[in-house]
């Protein structure tokens, strides 16, 4: 690996991500830049003052972009597209520029098992339901990613404290398709996930191949990797998963290998790639609403297994009534005096995601409540 130590790291984006690469960096030693177009950054968040007692340049508004030209190194928050301040022109021209979770992962133990999930919809349920599934079976475990906390925080903690290297055993990481457009070096999920695809941030991906292969490029430096789990049937993920794909087992969410869900009879059907038996999990008990979340749980057992952490499918049966998922999708927040049960799912922010969220209450007499601000697809409000 190249140690930061004695050389400069500049953070692009000062947002969560960022904030705890700078602070990653500063520990490991670095020079630290911080760049954010916020120029009162520090004044809304007073928590900085501790990073700039520890060293953090702030540059805040403009900044002169040799700054980034001269840096050894050039962490870019999930927030921040290529094209913005010449940071694809620095990557092509060789200079070291990484992802906050490449940036993370560097310093982690290899021993940390790494179960990644990208997609459109669903991706903080099934990282939050993989997580429940782990911790039910006493597997220490780190969830986060652009859901809770970022990966560099989880890093930081390992610097700090590294008697607890040896106790970490799984980290599952919720990876926005923004933070795959730099390939990783170090970020090397053992399980891979792509759970589905469909129009959204359209806005920073312009097409739809364009968004499927930001999504595979999580697949493209997985030495490591031992199973890819991807969402079946569609046309530009399969022409990603051509690309990039072809070096592992894949397990597919909808078909064999792979899940297959009844939701009539309510059992979800495993077919492991390379085992020939299927097995099958029982979800009639799960408190989790909505068809979506079969698929979510069933894709978390998958993963899970997939792992090699000595946790099997068929074990993860009797952890299937405890997952709860996270606040704000299809949550039940209220069952009335009238017997209206209020749904929570404010989450679902395009299209897709609401009205898989209603296919969950299929048969049943529902009122929508509605709202927010419209998305740009293809140009179109
Ligand atoms: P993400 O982290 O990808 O934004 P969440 O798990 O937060 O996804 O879920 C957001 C919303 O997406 C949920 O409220 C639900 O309406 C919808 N959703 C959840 N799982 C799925 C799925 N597997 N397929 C399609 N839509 C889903």
């Amino acid at each position: 690996g190249h140690d930061p130590k004695g050389r400069t790291v500049a953070v692009v984006g000062l947002g969560k991500s960022g904030k705890a690469a700078a602070r990653l960096a500063l520990a490991r030693g670095a020079s630290v830049v911080g760049i954010d177009q916020n120029e009162s950054l520090l004044e809304q968040n007073p928590s900085f003052v501790t990073l700039k007692d520890n060293g953090l340049e702030t540059i805040l508004g403009h900044f002169d972009w040799k700054l980034l030209n001269d840096a050894d190194v050039v962490v870019v928050s999930p927030g921040i597209p290529l094209e913005n301040y010449g940071l694809s022109y620095l990557l092509q021209s060789g200079k070291q520029v990484m992802s906050e979770l490449d940036f993370a992962a560097e310093v982690l133990p290899k021993s940390v098992r790494i179960l990644a999930v990208t997609g459109t919809n669903g991706k903080s349920t099934v990282v939050t339901f993989a997580g429940q599934m782990l911790s039910h079976f006493g597997i220490n475990t780190f969830v986060g990613g652009n859901l809770g906390n970022p990966l560099s925080d989880m890093a930081f903690e390992h610097l700090r404290l590294p008697s607890q290297e040896c106790e970490l055993k799984v980290a599952v990481v919720e990876v926005s398709s923004y933070q795959m457009e730099i390939p990783c070096v170090y970020f090397c999920p053992i399980v891979a996930v792509v759970l589905n695809l469909t129009p959204d941030h359209l806005e920073r991906h312009k097409t739809m191949l364009s968004y499927a292969e930001s999504k595979c490029r999580l697949f493209s430096h997985m030495a490591n990797t031992k199973l890819g789990v991807l969402s079946f049937g569609n046309q530009h993920l399969d022409e990603a998963v051509r690309k990039y794909c072809n070096k592992f087992n894949h397990a597919w969410i909808g078909a064999f290998p792979g899940v297959k869900i009844d939701t009539e009879a309510k059992i979800a059907t495993f077919r492991v790639p390379d085992i020939g038996v299927a097995s099958q999990l029982q979800l009639c008990g799960m408190r989790a609403i909505g068809n979506h979340n079969y698929y979510n749980a069933a894709v978390a057992a998958l993963s899970v297994a997939g792992l090699d952490v000595g946790v099997h499918v068929e074990a993860i049966s009797s952890t299937m009534e405890k997952l709860r998922p996270p606040p704000h999708r299809m949550q039940v927040v209220h069952k009335d005096m009238h017997g209206v049960t209020w749904v929570d799912d404010s989450k679902a922010t395009n299209i897709v995601a609401t009205h898989t969220g209603l296919m969950g209450l299929k048969g049943q007499k529902s009122v929508i409540l509605l709202g927010g601000l419209a998305k740009v697809l293809n140009g179109q409000a």
